[in-house]
């Protein structure tokens, strides 16, 4: 039978019978499994209005006692990690562990944002002028939203509901409407940690949903992380709104290969961080890029040789390294982008097209591809293909490679990696890329850091996670007071004050 999924509105589950739905499938079997709501913007008024009834109470609850909210949330979120991991494996299709891992990155935001009191404090100064002391406050913006992607349903979420929560404000979530159930049942157990009614609320929808929170006035910022062309989107549409906003697009990342690496490490690096999740991460390294002919050719066989052993079959039975896609468009996308590799004269050393698991014909499988030769012209080299595809784009030395990184559109993650210090430290200087790895395939910033990329790859000028998210998700009020000694008259002053 087909599940109903929910809503999550005022701290309940609302599930309604008629409007607009759209399936949702396992990716293993190619089935659908459940149908989710897409909510009309009447709907969404609604769930706004309902944040904004709760939001006052939970804004003048002290921070401390919001952060234990979280504490709760996070042992409520290990108490469930396992069912929480395969009901995300089976509506995104990334393996069991690497679902978990998706929810513990989510976590260990929520864990940072258990210092949401310290996080919070303003600056003081005293004795500014006679009697005159100068401080500043963070206040809550109020009800903020955010529209999330199919890729990471747990930790992209979480990355925006703990700061925005923690910080006193009331938060309405879009998540994917293709990986919808995990935010649904996150919401639950912030109620079941003792998150007010109202505060969180997960609405399911499509561009009708997403345009009634953009354009509402009572939404004061929008978070969102998804392809570029809707990043682009939602940031214009919502800063014309006169809301804050932080949009995070598509990715091409690069891993610059120099020919002092250990290139058994490289080759392991780059099948992790291509390959795994389907390469269905912002953060997947899509190009290889080694510096000079004998790099390349002794690279281009490593990776022919272990791509060849890659397995790959259902999201939860044991032993597979990646999982399928997320639909069957998606396996056509891919597919469509490795033919125009082909036409263009790039070199197929591995071709993953009609790629089948025995029992589960009707998944959505594509097999490891692997090109060589690619150029920077190319589609595959210019686009960001989210699938199951590495390319190797030769670098005649140190200085092209630098370039094609940083002249890339996209400018999410890159890596180098070189036993060379000097080189290291140059390229982490001088790339035009937001987030670098040295030796590391997928530098995703711990969650006291910022995650944000640069070019068209972010929109907005606050990063993600760590102390940027308390600066999104607050609004700075200063005060300047004075308290003259009883009885002193200065008389009245027509010139601005000064220092002088
Ligand atoms: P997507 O852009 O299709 O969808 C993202 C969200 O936007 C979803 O909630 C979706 O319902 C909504 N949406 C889609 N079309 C819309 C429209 N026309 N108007 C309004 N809303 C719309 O992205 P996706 O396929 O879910 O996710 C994959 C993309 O996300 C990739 O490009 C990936 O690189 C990117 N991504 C980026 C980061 C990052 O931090 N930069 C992280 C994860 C994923």
């Amino acid at each position: 039978m087909i599940r109903n999924i929910s809503h999550f509105v005022g701290g309940s589950l609302l599930t309604p019978d008629a409007g607009r739905f759209s399936d949702v499938f396992d990716p293993s079997t190619g089935a659908v499994q459940a149908r989710v709501p897409l909510a009309t913007a009447a709907e969404v008024e609604a769930v706004i209005a309902n944040a904004e009834a709760a939001q006052p109470a939970w804004a003048a609850t002290n921070p401390q006692k919001r952060a234990r909210v979280l504490m709760r949330f996070v042992d409520l979120v290990n108490r469930d990690m396992v069912e929480l991991a395969r009901l995300l494996s089976s509506e995104h299709g990334k393996t069991f562990d690497d679902a978990k891992g998706d929810v513990q990155r989510g976590l260990e935001v929520i864990e940072f944002c258990i210092g949401a009191p310290h996080l919070l404090k303003g600056e003081y100064s005293t004795g500014a002028g006679s009697g005159i002391d100068v401080y500043s406050m963070r206040q809550p913006l109020g009800v903020v939203a955010g529209i999330t992607p199919f890729n990471f349903p747990a930790m992209i979420p979480l990355w925006k509901i703990g700061p925005a929560i923690a910080a006193g404000n009331a938060f309405v979530l879009k998540p994917s409407e293709r990986d919808p159930s995990v935010p649904v049942r996150l919401a639950e157990l912030f109620v079941e940690a003792g998150l007010p009614a109202g505060i969180l609320n997960v609405v399911h929808g499509d561009k009708e949903a997403v345009d009634a929170l953009l354009t509402d006035d009572r939404i004061k910022a929008v978070g969102f992380v998804g392809s570029t062309p809707i990043a682009e989107y939602i940031y214009t549409t919502a800063i014309a709104h006169g809301k804050r906003a932080q949009c995070f697009g598509g990715a091409k990342n690069h891993m610059v290969v120099m020919p002092d690496a250990d290139l058994d490490q490289v080759a392991d690096a780059l099948i992790g961080a291509g390959y795994g999740s389907a390469g269905e991460r912002c953060m997947a390294i899509s190009v290889a890029v080694p510096v000079g002919e004998e790099t390349a050719d002794a690279l281009a066989a490593k990776l022919t040789e272990r791509v060849a052993q890659l397995r790959v079959g259902p999201a939860l039975a044991d032993g597979f390294d990646y999982g399928p896609l997320v639909s069957a468009a998606a396996v056509e996308r891919v597919s469509d982008y490795i033919q125009q590799g082909v036409d263009a004269g790039a070199t197929l050393l591995a071709d993953g097209r009609g790629f089948s698991v025995e029992g589960h014909e009707g998944g959505f499988y594509l097999g490891p591809t692997l090109f060589d030769h690619v150029t920077c012209d190319m589609s595959i080299y210019r686009e960001e293909v989210f699938g199951p595809v590495l390319v190797i784009a030769r670098a005649a030395d140190y200085e092209e490679a630098l370039a094609m990184a940083s002249d890339h559109e996209f400018g999410n993650g890159v890596a180098i990696f070189t036993r060379d210090g000097d080189a290291a430290r140059d390229f982490t200087a001088r790339v035009n890329v937001g987030m670098v790895g040295v030796n590391v395939p997928i530098p995703v910033p711990i969650a006291y850091f910022t995650f944000g990329g640069w070019k068209k790859s972010g929109f907005g000028d606050l990063n993600q996670h760590g102390t940027d998210a308390f600066r999104f998700y607050t609004k700075t009020k200063t005060v300047t007071s004075r308290w003259p000694a009883h009885g002193v008259r200065e008389g009245v002053s027509f010139v601005i004050p000064t220092m002088h």
